[in-house]
């Protein structure tokens, strides 16, 4: 449904997009997850054929976007960052306003408005002023005025961003009710939690390039991080710590927590294998945990860093 390829883009020297290519297919949710900074809007504005770019090219449902732009923009639906609302005007007010932008017809429009309304779920605030509305709320009135068109694919900047939890909740489900109605999205995020929760694949993604991209458990692999069992056992003595270890090389004993640490491919796979061999060591065990390798552990992997706000 969308190739990327070879994409760079550079504002004066700052290279702010470097080489990037990625593919999507219909009906797929994919994320571009990075900190501040990274590329993400660039992206998503070269994409949308706000900026131009240097190097590269897109094609989005088969339609080359450098020299079909204007039939891209009837294919693809814009939630950009910066919430662009009519405080004076209602919430259908603004729907009908941007709507009438894509020159839909009057009663086809009003009955999309209806719609959208519906998918956001602020039918009952339709015909109240936007200055009455809460961030979060104008945000998903933001969502709306990027389906009035019926897009095939829809392009989401950080739409969470300053948002109220129940807001973010509203958000979540509008997505993956649009994912289950077979819309193709595009989501960029410095959030993992988000990423994780709905992104088939992802692109992880900084100062301009993408440094992996694929399903989670694609990334864990490539990144190479392992699940972790720690073992607390009921007797901690010198000696029973150093028969185990010496017999299980692979077995760390950490003196901090006072338990075993065991990196395993699969934690499901081999929990048992690694009980076995503790306790054929003469090890007692009182407690274990498990600490599987989540969206977190594969970024801090392959970035050497955090992502913080
Ligand atoms: P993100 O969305 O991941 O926060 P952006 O795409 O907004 O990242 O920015 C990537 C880099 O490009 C940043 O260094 C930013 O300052 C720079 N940049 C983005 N847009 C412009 C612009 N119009 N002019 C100059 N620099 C820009």
């Amino acid at each position: 449904m969308i190739q990327v390829s070879s994409v760079s883009k550079s504002f004066g020297n700052i290279k702010a997009v470097k080489n990037v290519s990625f593919s999507i297919e219909r009906g797929e949710i994919f994320g571009i997850l990075g900190p501040n900074g990274a590329g993400k809007s660039t992206i998503v504005n070269i994409l949308s054929t706000l900026v131009r770019s240097d190097q590269g090219d897109v094609i989005m449902d088969g339609i080359n976007i450098r020299d079909h732009g204007d039939a891209v923009k009837l294919i693809i639906g814009v939630v950009p960052q910066e919430i662009a609302l009519y405080d004076e005007l209602s919430a259908v007010g603004n729907l009908m306003f941007w709507g009438g932008l894509y020159r839909i017809p009057k009663s086809e429009l009003r009955a999309n408005v209806q719609k959208t309304l519906e998918i956001v779920d602020l039918v009952n605030r339709k015909d109240d002023q936007i200055k009455t509305f809460s961030g979060g709320m104008k945000r998903r009135i933001n969502i709306a005025c990027s389906l009035l068109h019926q897009p095939k694919i829809l392009l989401l900047d950080e739409p969470t961003v300053g948002v109220d939890p129940q807001n973010r909740n509203h958000i979540f489900e509008l997505i993956e009710k649009l994912h289950q109605e077979g819309m193709t999205i595009i989501y960029t995020t410095h959030y993992m939690e988000e990423a994780e929760r709905f992104c088939e694949k992802i692109a992880i993604i900084d100062v301009g390039q993408i440094i992996a991209q694929g399903t989670l458990k694609e990334l864990r692999k490539f990144s190479g991080v392992k699940d972790l069992l720690t073992i607390k056992l009921a007797d901690a003595s010198h000696v029973t710590i150093d028969r185990i270890t010496s017999e299980n090389p692979s077995f760390r004993f950490d003196s901090a927590s006072s338990s075993l640490k065991v990196e395993c491919g699969n934690v499901g796979n081999d929990i048992s294998l690694v009980v076995g061999r503790i306790q054929k060591s003469g090890g007692v065990i009182d407690r274990i945990s498990t600490q599987g390798t989540n969206l977190e552990a594969v970024y801090l992997k392959l970035t050497g860093k955090e992502l913080r706000d």
